[in-house]
């Protein structure tokens, strides 16, 4: 079973709620496989605990890049005015592709008339697989820098993921996902079973949240809700919930000692003996186990 974490705009919570629910199933027993699908910032792992051992690193090679030949070029211009991605300028007269805007759509190729574009393979990232120091197997998406096909490094560490889960019979998987409701997100959201969308008290979470259902329409999910600081603005939450309609999994208080189990890379749930997030915080994960995961 696959749950994603998401939230439709950074800072409100996702890797907090992702990394607890992963450590609160993984203490019930229950064997998990999480996914870092944040693969332009990943940060689940270091919220884990750290690695305490390396499974692998793979470097992905995937990404194409335009290449022109200006000894072919004829200056026609036609793929500077083809390109969508800005990824061509001008210079001197000349094109010059911007590798770091470039998609690899080919579209510029199509319409030179001097066969003066190829494309080159690059890097796209890294996906790696390692345990945290809570013995939890963490899939780990990264982006090379200025690196373009996040959707596609999201899709291969979940079908690592999968593949991890199947050989060692992990029933749950939990990916958190990225901010915003981009190429990586819809990644992120294709084949999950679930979607636990965190939102917090302010008008730019609900927007995100909301722009975020609209996506999650086409995946069948079923979704969830839990409004992270919700006492920092109460009138407010109510009306996320309402304006959001889903069921509400669970509402958690501000509590500073998450910001500090946060900087000292553990899990909140094993940080603190205390705190009030805590309890509101573990009865949301067993209302989802009891009710929907068992
Ligand atoms: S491959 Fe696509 S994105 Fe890259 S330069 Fe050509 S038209 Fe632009
Ligand atoms: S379309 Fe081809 S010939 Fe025309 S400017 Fe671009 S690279 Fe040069």
């Amino acid at each position: 079973m696959e749950i994603v974490v998401a939230s439709g705009k950074g800072g409100t919570g996702k890797t907090f709620v992702s990394s607890n629910l992963t450590y609160f199933l993984r203490s019930l027993g229950a064997k998990v496989v999480a996914v870092d699908a944040d693969a332009e910032a990943p940060d689940l792992l270091l919220a884990l605990g750290g690695a305490s051992e390396n499974v692998y690193s793979r470097e992905v090679y995937r990404s194409r890049k335009a290449v022109i030949d200006h000894g072919r070029c004829v200056s026609c211009m036609k793929c500077f005015e083809t390109c969508r991605f800005n990824a061509i300028e001008l210079s001197n007269g000349k094109p010059v592709v911007v590798e770091e805007y470039c998609e690899g759509c080919g579209a510029c190729s199509i319409v030179c008339p001097s066969n003066a574009i190829s494309f080159v393979v690059k890097r796209t990232g890294l996906i790696s697989c390692d345990v945290s120091k809570y013995g939890i197997k963490v899939v780990t998406a990264d982006l090379e820098v200025g690196g373009r096909n996040t959707g596609e490094l999201v899709y291969m560490a979940k079908e690592e993921a999968h593949r991890i889960a199947d050989s060692e019979g992990a029933k749950y998987i939990v990916v958190d996902a990225a901010a915003g409701i981009g190429c990586p997100v819809i990644s992120s959201l294709a084949g999950a079973d679930i979607l636990i969308v965190v939102v917090e008290p302010s008008p730019q979470s609900l927007k995100g949240a909301r722009r975020l259902l609209e996506v999650a329409e086409s995946f069948r999910t079923r979704n969830l809700l839990i409004l992270n600081k919700y006492d920092l603005n109460p009138n407010f939450s109510e009306k996320v919930a309402s304006t959001l309609g889903i069921e509400v999994l669970g509402k958690i208080p501000y509590d500073y000692t998450i910001v500090k189990a946060y900087a000292s890379m553990t899990p909140f749930l094993a940080y603190s003996s205390g705190g009030r997030a805590l309890k509101p915080l573990v009865e949301s994960f067993r209302t989802l186990y009891e009710g929907v995961l068992k």
